[in-house]
């Protein structure tokens, strides 16, 4: 595996590139859910690059960018491992020159959920991920279904700004007890990790409630967040949405999708279930 660091010798490398070339963007300190999108990857790509760039631009300024967790010989390894042909990991300076001063905003999508809690957030998402897709030429991305509005946002990019790549989503990796694995987690201590898994418990008890016939959507969202408060969450929001416009549903009358983001103390965790209605 080669390891570049300039757009220069990224774009040299890719010309050399057997295609089709997948790409999978991450931000580091990488566990099994990135490991699954490399590894679907490297099944159905002649050649495959992984990028590490923890991307400032998608962080508020209250929020963790400073402390984000890094390892990069670890994250080497792995993508290594998981049989990555070029690891692409760019210092800021290389994808945000001084004078940097173009971004991509993706309306409509973005207006509600992560877009609404963390302003400017996937403006920052869509200009890094324009800007990967662009200069890894990839035929296919990688995205994870754990960042469900990030995947809507990266599919529509894609469409709108005319890229011939295809967005591919991964199905979400989770702990035993169901926990998503994010390299967040990390910040989790040993009093609250057990308590984590409360999102899914509860993401799981709205889609057997669903199945069993309960399909009100607020009556959905009000049972997950008491159980989030009583495992001692602070709810951003439970939303009830149509997968494909995330616009919030008033009844699960056909398949939806449940999009959660809480804070446990200063971590904040999110997640998403597929709903389904009663057969
Ligand atoms: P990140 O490094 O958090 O920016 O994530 C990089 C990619 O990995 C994104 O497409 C995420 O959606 C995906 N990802 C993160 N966590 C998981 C997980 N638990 N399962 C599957 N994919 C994930």
């Amino acid at each position: 595996m080669l390891v570049v660091d300039t757009l220069a010798e990224l774009r040299a490398r890719r010309r050399e590139l057997p295609g089709p070339v997948g790409v999978v963007p991450t931000m580091g300190y990488l566990h099994a859910g990135h490991a699954s999108l490399i590894a679907r990857a490297r099944a159905e790509c002649a050649s495959v690059i992984a990028t590490l760039f923890v991307n400032p631009a998608q962080f508020g300024p209250s929020e963790d960018f400073a402390r984000y967790p890094r390892d990069f010989e670890r994250d080497r390894a792995l993508c290594e491992r998981e049989g990555a042909d070029v690891l692409y990991a760019p210092p800021t300076e290389e994808v945000y020159p001084p004078d940097f001063s173009t971004a991509v905003e993706v309306g409509g999508l973005t207006a509600r959920w992560e877009g609404e809690h963390r302003p400017g957030h996937f403006r920052g998402v869509a200009t890094v991920v324009a800007k990967l897709l662009v200069a890894t030429a990839a035929d296919r991305a990688y995205f994870g279904e754990k960042d469900f509005q990030q995947l809507r946002v990266v599919e529509r990019l894609a469409r709108d700004l005319d890229l011939p790549v295809e967005i591919v989503p991964g199905r979400t990796v989770r702990e035993p007890d169901g926990l998503a694995l994010s390299s967040r987690n990390a910040y989790l201590d040993a009093e609250t990790r057990p308590q984590a898994s409360a999102i899914h418990t509860a993401l799981q008890a709205a889609r057997r409630a669903c199945l069993a016939g309960q399909t009100e959507a607020a009556e959905l969202a009000a049972a997950v967040e008491r159980a989030l408060a009583a495992a001692d969450f602070r709810v951003d929001y439970v939303a009830i949405v149509d997968p494909a416009t995330l616009e919030p549903l008033a009844r699960v009358d056909r398949p939806a999708r449940a999009l959660v983001a809480a804070r446990l103390g200063p971590v904040r965790l999110i997640d998403n279930l597929a709903l389904e209605p009663p057969p």
